[in-house]
């Protein structure tokens, strides 16, 4: 994946070191800034230090994008619903940290978390307590299985927002990065639900990256969501910077998109568009930002703005 370079941060002492059924499992303790670490075959997947980042950005730019949507906007904090109503599915992100974000959000009323490996999830709990809270969380529902499985069994329209925190697409997680899989993640979004995937970095893998959003933009659902047959679609697809120290070239990416609302008119096409760009100063409530360190909306705003070199990659939707 990464050409050339390689990551290192020192391993003062090694807590965890397992063979599990898919991929080599790694904790080990850095005596520098970063705390405990998680490997997977060898790749950081986070730091104590610096988990914050990815998690808070793979949950809330998604979740606050899907709240600012014309079709939620009676879901805003300042006109909450009796009951919370917004149905989240994560595949993958066995350590708990996108979870713990979803979770914030007292609209959410159920997270459905799907990742291949058990002893992740174990893992997290004994080494990152503070990643994994979410897990204690009862509108939790976890899941120890093929995320790509689950998603194609999953109901028809029966998610608000998906968010594939996977791995890098070698080992069990090249199946997440296909066609195939995308077409039933189009399949069990709601008309005008989010997709956020982990998008990898526009520093190194710009050919993934565009293939990967050309996918996205030219995928079309093999099931009529309208009486009149319009096709399932993704309505727009960008992608948002995110800055991290411990991840290679420091920069991840998310990959967002938006299921078109079923009219397949550039109306409601625009409608969901702006859902994405700007985000509503009630998608999030003062409870939730307090806790945040990296995300708020005008961070959201600006990771869809990108440097020059990659700006092509949101140039056209
Ligand atoms: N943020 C991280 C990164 O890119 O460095 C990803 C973290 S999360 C730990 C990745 C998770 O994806 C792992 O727990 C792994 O078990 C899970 N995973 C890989 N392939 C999967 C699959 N096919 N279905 C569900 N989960 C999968």
């Amino acid at each position: 994946m990464w050409p050339g370079q390689c990551m290192s941060l020192k391993c003062a002492e090694e807590v965890l070191n397992v063979r599990t059924a898919y991929q080599h499992l790694t904790v080990f303790r850095n005596d520098g800034p970063w705390g405990h670490v998680m490997t997977l075959d060898g790749c950081i997947q986070l730091t104590d230090k610096d988990e914050f980042v990815y998690h808070e950005m793979m949950a809330h730019v998604p979740v606050c994008a899907f709240l600012s949507s014309p079709f939620r906007s009676s879901s805003s904090p300042s006109a909450a619903p009796a009951a919370p109503v917004v149905r989240v599915l994560i595949v993958g992100g066995g350590d708990g940290g996108v979870l713990r974000e979803v979770l914030r959000h007292k609209l959410v009323g159920e997270c459905v978390l799907v990742d291949i490996d058990g002893d992740v999830i174990e893992a997290s709990k004994r080494f990152f307590p503070a990643v994994a809270c979410g897990f204690a969380d009862p509108r939790a529902k976890v899941i120890v299985g093929d995320g790509a499985m689950y998603v194609a069994s999953a109901a028809a329209a029966s998610f608000d927002v998906v968010i594939i925190d996977s791995s890098d697409p070698e080992g069990p997680a090249s199946v997440l990065f296909g066609e195939d899989f995308y077409r039933h993640v189009l399949r069990v979004l709601k008309p005008g639900g989010v997709v956020c995937a982990q998008g990898e970095s526009a520093w190194l893998h710009m050919h993934l990256i565009e293939s990967m959003m050309k996918m996205l933009r030219t995928l079309v659902g093999t099931l009529p969501t309208t009486a009149g047959g319009a096709a399932e679609r993704f309505s727009e697809v960008k992608y948002a910077m995110i800055y991290i120290p411990s991840y290679p070239a420091g920069s991840i990416g998310a990959l967002l998109a938006v299921k078109a609302s079923g009219e397949n008119t550039d109306e409601g096409r625009g409608a969901v568009t702006s859902a994405l760009a700007t985000v509503s100063p009630l998608s999030m409530s003062a409870d939730v930002a307090e806790h945040l360190k990296y995300y708020d909306h005008d961070v959201h705003k600006a990771a869809f703005v990108l440097p020059r070199f990659a700006q092509r990659l949101n140039h056209s939707s």
